[in-house]
């Protein structure tokens, strides 16, 4: 997953663009927003975070005036993703691209995904119990949080690698002081695709917002329709736009609800 995300952010030689520059419109184009440090301030306990009140009616006039071609593609489980949108109506792609709604069409068969993690749980059991790390297992793959450890992040990145290169069907995905194994035959650029293919966002143009190098697929699936990537914060990236906080992606995406266009 790295090298892929290095290779993607390699594709774009450009410095993004700021995002005040960027021109969409309600009627031509959809959403696909990842949640944590893009929706949702990213808090130390993980199971706090919070989409901001006042953040919340600009989301659910989005979804209205876009028809429903938004959608959520987050690291998350569904279900924790669902619960931290509630009551917003926004559809979720969680795991990184392995649990899809059930307004999305579903999820199908995750057995073989879940007898693949299976294998590497215990090694990471130890590890966490041993560093005293959060370990979250979710249906599509199995985090270590070192968020409140920070001095335990290299050894937490290591044994992630080496559980992913010892089991097939796996990948190492590394985060903002979080690191996991995950489901190598998804990211959020299959589930970008895919949902390109259902009624609310065929023959709109996909604009791809997130904040870490887990959006980066999201990215570049995004730009491969002709849509474009937006970047929040600073770092490496092969998205055309960047917006340098949260805050100014919250106010732009505010304006261009209440304009209308
Ligand atoms: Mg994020």
């Amino acid at each position: 997953m790295c090298l892929q995300t290095g290779q993607k952010v390699q594709e774009r030689a450009e410095m993004p663009i700021d995002i005040s520059r960027a021109n969409f419109s309600l009627a031509q184009h959809c959403f696909f927003f990842d949640l944590d440090g893009t929706l949702a301030p990213i808090v130390d306990d993980p199971s706090t975070v919070a989409i901001p009140d006042d953040f919340k009616p600009a989301l659910a006039r989005l979804y209205s005036q876009t028809g429903g071609a938004v959608a959520i593609l987050t690291g998350r489980g569904l279900s924790d993703a669902l619960t931290i949108l509630d009551p917003l109506p926004l559809p979720v792609v969680g795991s990184h691209g392995l649990e899809y709604d059930a307004r999305l069409g579903g999820s199908g068969d995750q057995s073989s995904a879940q007898a693949a993690l299976k294998e590497v749980l215990a090694p990471l059991q130890a590890f966490a119990a041993a560093k005293d790390l959060k370990l979250e297992c979710k249906p599509g793959a199995i985090a270590l949080h070192y968020r409140h450890a920070p001095e335990h992040a290299v050894a937490a990145q290591r044994t992630i690698d080496n559980v992913a290169s010892f089991a097939s069907g796996l990948r190492a995905l590394h985060g903002k002081m979080v690191s996991e194994v995950t489901v190598a035959s998804v990211d959020k650029g299959t589930a970008l695709t895919t949902l390109m293919s259902r009624t609310e966002f065929a023959g709109r143009v996909p604009v791809m917002v997130g904040d870490d190098v887990t959006d980066e697929d999201g990215f570049s699936a995004a730009q491969s329709w002709g849509g474009c990537g937006i970047k929040i914060g600073s770092g490496e990236t092969c998205a055309k736009y960047r917006a340098e906080t949260m805050a100014e992606f919250h106010h732009w995406l505010a304006k261009l609800v209440a304009e209308g266009k």
